[in-house]
């Protein structure tokens, strides 16, 4: 097959044979950018086909700085994507702070690239990713779920075993197959279940007019040009967020789970169900009802939020499978992170095996990439846990705000590029895990030093009202 102009330059090729699990973002991500750096890619998904539900996440600089070498993506990225003004609100809807645009917050890109928060529309973002997967012939082989994860160390090959029971193999298994992942199965020896994080959310995005039918509601959410805005509504226990473009509403209601919600993107529901919750909050306006009940039927979700305690292990015993994405890690929404995090993974792997080279290498190249990847991630859980707990208490102090977005925009958040990291940091990181040689990481929070943490323990500090300890410089 010829490669259209407009496609990167491949590094020669390595020979190693990649079989991608998931064809989320993170999955999409790590075939382009393993096809980039010379290694052979396959990818599988479960859905019979492309699934376009879902609504918006950030997706940070340290994830799109890796568009420069994909001019087709990196012109219809600026296209596709926006960076909204953020108001805070209490959950009447009267202003606390002004509509601000949110900055990294420490010096300038240098490659230029825009220092607001960036957002995006979950559905448009991959399908921008799929479409150039296809550009270079790599087609999403949709309708195979894997069941069963599987090595041979001494081969140096790993598989899935798909429902149907047929087998596929390769050098190496990248598990992308998000939350769910049978994968922890061999990486750690036995299944690792995500369990509810004790809040569930209404979620849904469709076209503004429809909105703007309603007068009252077109008077309060009037329609917007260019970036558009959001507005985050916090209560004790209830979230609302509200965020508009030119062309595209949305609206998240967080609320305490009820077991009406799965962990899916395609569970649908109906309006007036979230009208039931809302009745129950004081001086709720009339408004916000309206806009529910303009919400289409089937653009509903109501979605469970589940979550696993950091798990530092992403890799089989024989180093033939790694985990990437939420398949390795979960975030809650108010990190910010979930998304970029699981692309930064993609681009990290793919780099680490370009300079393995070579198959029997391949092992040392998921170690290495399991150990740049680690900390970093566990930080911006451990900052996602605090911010969100913070939107709710921003409300109560009416302080502006919350501390944690000068966190979550830190220098070390947002400077971090995973490709040259991986290239610095591949033999230091081999003489570490070899040789015991001492490794610092850079790309955490500045004499940041890791121990072991758990949600609960998190939480329990939260509710006794202390502030979490961050050690180290992390803003
Ligand atoms: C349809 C959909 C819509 C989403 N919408 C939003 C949103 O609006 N906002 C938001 O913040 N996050 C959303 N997310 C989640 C978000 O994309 C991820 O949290 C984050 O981007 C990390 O991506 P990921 O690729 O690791 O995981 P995911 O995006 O969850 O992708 C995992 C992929 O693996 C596939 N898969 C799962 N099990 C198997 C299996 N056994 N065999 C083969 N394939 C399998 C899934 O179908 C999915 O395509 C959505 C996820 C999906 C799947």
């Amino acid at each position: 097959m010829t490669v259209p102009d407009n496609c990167p330059p491949r590094y020669p090729s390595t020979g190693i044979s990649v079989l991608i699990v998931g064809a989320g973002v993170a999955g999409l991500m790590a075939a382009l950018e393993g096809w980039r750096n010379g290694h052979d890619v396959r990818i599988i998904e479960r859905a019979p086909e492309q699934v376009t539900t879902g609504d918006s996440f950030t997706i940070g600089p340290t994830a799109l700085r890796a568009l420069c070498h994909w001019p087709q993506m990196a012109e219809e990225n600026d296209r596709i994507s926006h960076s909204p003004a953020i108001s805070f609100h209490t959950m009447t809807g009267a202003p606390i702070t002004a509509p601000t645009l949110v900055k990294y917050t420490q010096g300038s890109d240098p490659k230029g690239m825009s220092n607001h928060i960036i957002r995006h529309w979950r559905p448009r973002f991959h399908d921008m990713l799929r479409k150039q997967l296809l550009a270079i012939g790599i087609p999403v082989e949709y309708g195979h779920r894997a069941v069963e994860y599987f090595e041979d160390g001494p081969a140096g090959r790993a598989g899935v075993v798909l429902e149907d029971g047929a087998r596929l193999e390769a050098d190496v298994v990248v598990a992308a197959d998000g939350i769910g992942s049978h994968s922890t199965a061999v990486t750690l020896g036995r299944e690792l279940r995500a369990r509810p994080a004790g809040e569930s959310m209404y979620r849904t995005s469709f076209p503004v007019e429809l909105a703007m039918a309603d007068p009252m509601v077109r008077k309060r959410f009037p329609p917007v040009e260019g970036d558009g805005n959001i507005e985050l509504w916090a209560g004790p226990t209830i979230r609302f967020f509200i965020e508009r473009t030119a062309d595209t509403m949305c609206w998240i209601m967080s609320h305490k789970n009820d077991d009406s919600a799965v962990e899916s993107w395609s569970n649908k529901t109906d309006p007036e169900e979230v009208l039931k919750l809302t009745a129950t909050i004081p001086d709720w306006p009339e408004v916000a009802d309206r806009l529910i009940r303009l919400t289409p039927k089937d653009r509903l979700l109501h979605f469970r939020l589940m979550w696993r305690d950091p798990q530092p292990s992403w890799v089989s015993p024989a180093g033939r499978i790694v985990q990437i994405g939420d398949a390795a890690h979960t975030y809650v929404p108010a990190s910010g992170n979930g998304a970029t995090q699981g692309l930064e993974d993609a681009i990290s792997l793919a780099t680490c095996l370009r300079i393995a080279g070579q198959t029997d290498q391949a092992p040392w190249a998921l170690r290495i990439h399991n150990k740049l990847r680690f900390v970093r991630v566990s930080c911006l859980q451990k900052l996602g846990l605090i911010n969100q707990h913070n939107h709710s208490r921003v409300v109560k102090q009416e302080q502006g705000q919350p501390t944690t977005l000068k966190y979550l925009t830190a220098e070390w958040v947002w400077k971090h590029n995973p490709e040259p990291y991986a290239e610095e940091n591949y033999n230091k990181v081999l003489d570490h895990l070899q040789r015991g040689t001492p490794f610092q990481d850079t790309n955490t929070p500045r004499g940041h030093v890791y121990r072991d943490w758990t949600i609960d323990e998190i939480m329990a500090v939260q509710e006794r009202g202390e502030e979490v300890e961050l050690d180290g410089e992390w803003e």
